[in-house]
């Protein structure tokens, strides 16, 4: 990427109404654009790092047997009339329209009753089962306050799995497995040492829901954390009886302010029941399928590494989520021709500033704004010695390293 051609320019200021860290530098940076309160655009850099955050996720959604799904955002009503959610009295976050040729419809706030209505298509034995489908889907939530920039907003990426399974044992082993995907990907999200499953409300069909909860002071939640343990509770289900239930010694606890990145929940035959989904078993016995739901909210979290990651100078990525590796500038006609060849050669990993109207102290103070990991300086001098000068984003320190090197990064990636 080049900064001569790029429409999305950085700024000094952020949008007075803007309260949160994140927020203020995602918009400065030139991340996103803010329509209105609780909707926003990508731009260019903020839609690479979303879809990397995506990547990781896809990932590891992968490796424990997701397969990837798109369903639609328009919801027909009558799916939802069958498991009684249609009414806003029972979801408040309904965004509903009507169609010109007759009828209603909603934009989907979540998908469990069409993915379930979906599966009876394709569900009717043991054989079929269990399912593990999952998919990144823009949901639309009427919330009443939008919060903390890209946080809690009124449109926003999720990735929602649903499981289906014989029974709630099978349900079980996969509500674990999918808890310690959720660890590796908060670790490679960078956030993982902040992140801790904690014990939420459950539902008809278990005790307790698991919250992934991320350490942050614009959070929305409370949680009492267990620091030994890893584990913490939310305020909602906090209570002598549940820390009792949990072996947790509440001396021990400390409460903290966090934002819910991620959830999973037993759904049970909540809507199997509601909209008759049934295997028949090895003995031709007709079974109801048991459910659950895993959610992690990919632009939650990316506003959550922003607001935990940032420092004064501007965002910091980790590596694997940055929109692009390293941040090239060039002082000096011949430095200006290398920097133009390196970039040809690697132009997804490499923002080049090629401004010309910029100086090279704005350029720096944009590299740290912008987060990318490694800033590169190449100059007449540095070529004097065939080497080019690399900063860490979180180092103040400089090294020079041989130019060939750094071409064997750019090629093997
Ligand atoms: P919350 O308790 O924060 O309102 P939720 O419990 O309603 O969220 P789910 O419906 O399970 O959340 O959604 C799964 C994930 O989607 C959440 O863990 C969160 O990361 C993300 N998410 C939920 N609501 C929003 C929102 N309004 N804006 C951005 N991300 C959201
Ligand atoms: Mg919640």
């Amino acid at each position: 990427m080049k900064l001569s051609q790029t429409f999305a320019k950085t700024t000094k200021t952020a949008p007075a109404d803007e309260m949160s860290e994140s927020a203020k530098l995602l918009i400065r940076a030139g991340y996103i654009y803010k329509e209105m309160a609780g909707v926003y655009d990508y731009l260019p850099l903020g839609m690479r790092t979303l879809d990397n955050i995506m990547q990781v996720i896809r990932e590891e959604m992968d490796a424990i047997g997701g397969q990837e799904l798109k369903m639609t955002a328009l919801q027909p009503r009558d799916a939802w009339e069958a498991s009684g959610r249609w009414s806003d009295d029972v979801m408040d976050v309904w965004f509903k329209t009507k169609l010109n040729a007759g009828g209603e419809l909603g934009l989907g706030c979540t998908h469990e009753e069409p993915l379930t209505r979906l599966m009876k298509s394709y569900i009717s034995s043991y054989k079929d089962l269990p399912v593990y489908a999952y998919q990144f889907q823009t949901k639309f939530r009427n919330e009443l306050r939008a919060k903390s920039g890209i946080m809690r907003t009124r449109e926003f990426m999720m990735k929602d799995l649903y499981s289906f399974s014989k029974n709630r044992e099978e349900h079980e082993a996969f509500y674990e497995k999918c808890a310690e995907s959720y660890k590796k990907i908060f670790n490679r999200l960078g956030i993982g040492n902040d992140t801790f499953r904690t014990f939420a409300s459950g539902g008809a069909f278990s005790k307790y829901s698991d919250e992934f909860q991320t350490l942050c002071e614009v959070g929305e939640d409370i949680i009492y954390l267990d620091r030994e343990k890893g584990i913490a509770v939310n305020e909602e289900v906090y209570n002598d009886e549940v820390l009792a239930d949990l072996g947790l010694d509440k001396s021990k606890l400390e409460q903290c302010k966090a934002a819910e990145v991620g959830n999973i929940f037993t759904l049970g035959y909540r809507f199997t029941d509601a909209l008759d989904l049934c295997y028949n078993d090895e003995n031709g016995q007709r079974q109801k399928v048991f459910m659950g739901s895993y959610g992690i909210g990919p632009s939650r979290v990316m506003g959550v590494i922003a607001e935990k990651l940032s420092d004064d100078k501007g965002l910091v990525w980790p590596e694997e989520i940055a929109p692009y590796k390293y941040y090239v500038v060039a002082i000096g006609d011949k430095a200006a021709e290398i920097a133009e060849d390196l970039h040809n050669k690697a132009p997804e990993q490499i923002i080049l500033d090629d401004r010309k109207n910029a100086r090279n102290g704005e350029k720096f103070a944009d590299a740290d704004l912008l987060g990318i990991p490694y800033r590169i300086v190449i100059s007449d001098k540095t070529l004097a010695e065939d080497k080019v000068e690399i900063k860490k984003r979180t180092e103040s320190e400089t090294k020079l390293l041989p130019l060939s090197d750094f071409i064997a990064k750019l090629v093997q990636k």
